[in-house]
């Protein structure tokens, strides 16, 4: 997509689980080249949120766009198919096999095949293809220097990039983010926040639900405040540390 373009729409989207309306009336947008917060206390709604623009939930109500498409009711794996990645909470990969080999597994998505089936039927030169592409995203997120070693010998911050390497390799145009600096050190987080930054530059659109509130300012052009399911603002870092509202419901000054 190009620049600025809007790459998610979110439109009016409500999910109850029985009486609790744990989403209410949400509407938001995500553009290429720009790195959109979402942010409210624990139970607003935002994993829900994250939840129901990948499939993984469906929708009471509303709709999700992405790049025009109406992708509300797909299921999960062909919402990615159309360039939707996400990172989890918990870091998933397997310890014992090397970095390289841990992206390379995640990397099946654009010929359509599941990541264990690829690795064992791929032939030498398709296995040949998803090692490189692994290696490129690696080297994307600066975790070059790290290609053979052991997953399970890295630090935090390191397991997160290389999330966001597999992530990466599905080809997204939009990246979805839960909490990737979670545990991390003051330098983790830096590193983090130039990566992010250097992919959104690259035109990726980045939504992103962190804690962490010195990086959501830090690196966030546009933030949506959520409290009790519902949208309680959305501006600029500068809008939303001087609403008083947001003071009240959140940032707790
Ligand atoms: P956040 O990520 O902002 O902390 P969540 O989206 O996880 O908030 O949760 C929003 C509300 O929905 C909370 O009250 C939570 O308890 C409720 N909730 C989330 N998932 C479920 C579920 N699968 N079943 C019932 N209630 C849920
Ligand atoms: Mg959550």
């Amino acid at each position: 997509p190009a620049q600025g373009e809007v790459v998610l729409d979110v439109q009016s989207i409500r999910k109850t689980f029985g009486g609790l309306v744990a989403v209410n009336d949400i509407s938001f947008q995500t553009r290429a080249g720009q790195v959109v917060g979402l942010i409210g206390p624990n139970g607003a709604g935002k994993s829900t949120t994250f939840n129901l623009v990948t499939g993984v939930l469906s929708l009471s109500g509303g709709n999700v766009r992405f790049r025009g498409e109406a992708i509300g009711g797909l299921s999960s794996r062909a919402i990615a198919e159309r360039g939707v990645s996400r990172t989890f909470q918990h870091v998933k990969m397997v310890p014992g096999m090397t970095v390289l080999e841990n992206v390379a597994l995640g990397a099946h998505l654009r010929g359509g095949k599941g990541a264990m089936a690829a690795m064992l039927h791929a032939d030498r030169a398709e296995e040949r293809q998803l090692l490189r592409e692994a290696e490129r995203q690696l080297r994307r997120v600066g975790m070059g220097d790290y290609l053979h070693e052991l997953a399970g010998n890295l630090a935090m911050g390191q397991q997160r990039l290389l999330e966001i390497a597999r992530a990466l390799c599905a080809d997204p145009a939009l990246l979805l983010l839960d909490e990737p600096a979670a545990g991390l050190r003051h330098k983790e987080k830096q590193a983090l926040a130039d990566v992010l930054r250097t992919l959104r530059n690259e035109g990726m659109s980045i939504l992103l639900v962190e804690h962490d509130m010195d990086l959501v300012m830090d690196i966030c052009d546009h933030i949506v405040v959520m409290e009790f399911g519902t949208h309680l603002m959305e501006g600029t870092p500068a809008e939303v540390q001087e609403s008083p509202k947001v003071r009240a419901a959140y940032l707790g000054t």
